[in-house]
């Protein structure tokens, strides 16, 4: 799929964090603050990335979880900005998520910090 498929499919504000790696500021994302049951999706391919079961408050300013939804989420070492972090893209576009850090809660000790404008939400019925 080509990145123009995907400028016609997002937002240029989440084009920037999805294909760019951009970061958007804390506290601003919709799912910050956001507690309906349901999953968080892929917001380029759809596929189902996180469960509000594993979303827990950070206090960090973005969505944050202790765990990730199937084998869906792909791990690559990020060197920039002078630190050694693991980001977090979506296995099946590449899309970029965010970063897992070691600082999370039980069970897992994960904490997957996640933009809101890599993800769609949708509501359990
Ligand atoms: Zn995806």
């Amino acid at each position: 799929m080509s990145q123009d498929h995907y400028k016609d499919k997002l937002s240029p504000e989440a084009y920037a964090v999805c294909r760019l790696a951009a970061t958007e500021r804390p506290f601003t994302g919709k799912y910050n603050d956001h507690w309906l049951e349901g999953n968080y999706h892929c917001a380029c391919c759809e596929r189902p990335l996180f469960s509000s079961a594993t979303k827990f408050n950070a206090g960090c300013g973005w969505p944050s979880f202790y765990d990730c939804l199937d084998d869906n989420v792909a791990y690559l070492e990020d060197l920039t900005h002078n630190m050694v972090r693991v980001e977090i893209q979506c296995k099946h576009c590449d899309s970029h998520l965010g970063h897992v850090f070691d600082d999370g809660p039980a069970p897992t000790g994960k904490r997957y910090c996640v933009n809101s404008l890599s993800l769609v939400f949708e509501q359990e019925l």
